[in-house]
């Protein structure tokens, strides 16, 4: 059985005076047996954030294709691994749009990720106007053909978290039925890709993630955990969330 996944994605909120939040999140982690919980602060924050988070691993919202080079601005995972990442969140629609990331760019970043170690969570989500034309599932579909790292190679762990862009930060959750069907499709479109591999990686939901919902979404099937925006940034919102993965964890 894959054990549950809950991933903090801070976005660029956080600040150092605000790592107390890292700390009580860690010591919740600790205690939610059966859950693996993660936080992704902005770059910044990510060697401060490991000194206070003994059983959460912290990782970051990019990175870049190769290890080295002439890339102003940009981080290669093998920093990331230096500073106390492990893991990687590649391909955030938030990414594809602003930055333009294609797939192809985003296949290279989960590569390099994987390369070093680092889990990879490849995140896909379709528009609101992909789904009221009822192409969501094709659309998703060749978002993973396009990102999905070739064979899965590297010794890092390979997740997916599925996004809908219209649920990010709006309030509006996909119903357990629409994440239910998207899911499954991800399962086959990951067996097709990964043969019986594809089977072992976590596939993860994202989209207004909160308290009052993460136990109906954790019992969705082929819903190995979640991808959390707002709700990640205080303990307060984000620990009963872990306690909801470890509720769906031990039913
Ligand atoms: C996200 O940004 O990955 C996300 C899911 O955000 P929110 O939980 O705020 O919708």
């Amino acid at each position: 059985m894959r054990r549950k996944l809950v991933v903090g994605n801070w976005k660029m909120n956080g600040s150092l005076a605000q790592l107390g939040e890292i700390g009580l999140i860690a010591a919740a982690a600790k205690e939610a047996k059966g859950v693996d919980v993660a936080i992704c602060p902005p770059f910044t924050l990510i060697a401060p954030a490991r000194a206070r988070a003994a059983g959460l691993a912290i990782g970051a919202q990019d990175c870049h294709g190769k290890e080295s080079g002439a890339c102003t601005g940009s981080v290669s995972a093998a920093m990331l691994k230096e500073v106390g990442a492990r893991l990687v969140i590649v391909g955030h629609s938030e990414r594809r749009a602003e930055q333009r990331e294609s797939d192809e760019a985003i296949r290279a970043k989960a590569e390099a990720a994987l390369r070093q170690g680092l889990q990879a969570i490849v995140c896909v989500g379709e528009s609101e106007e992909d789904r009221v034309a009822g192409r969501h599932l094709a659309v998703v579909a060749g978002q993973l053909r396009g990102s999905l790292p070739d064979g899965a190679e590297g010794e890092g762990e390979l997740v997916v978290a599925y996004e809908p862009i219209w649920a990010i930060g709006t309030g509006k959750v996909a119903t357990p039925a629409d994440v239910a069907e998207m899911h499954a499709a991800i399962r086959a479109e990951l067996g097709r890709a990964l043969g019986h591999r594809g089977f072992t990686v976590r596939i993860l939901y994202g989209g207004s993630v909160k308290a009052d919902n993460a136990a109906e979404l954790f019992a969705v099937s082929d819903v190995d955990g979640a991808l959390i925006g707002g709700a990640s940034l205080t303990a307060k919102d984000f620990i009963p969330i872990i306690e909801a993965a470890a509720g769906a964890g031990r039913g």
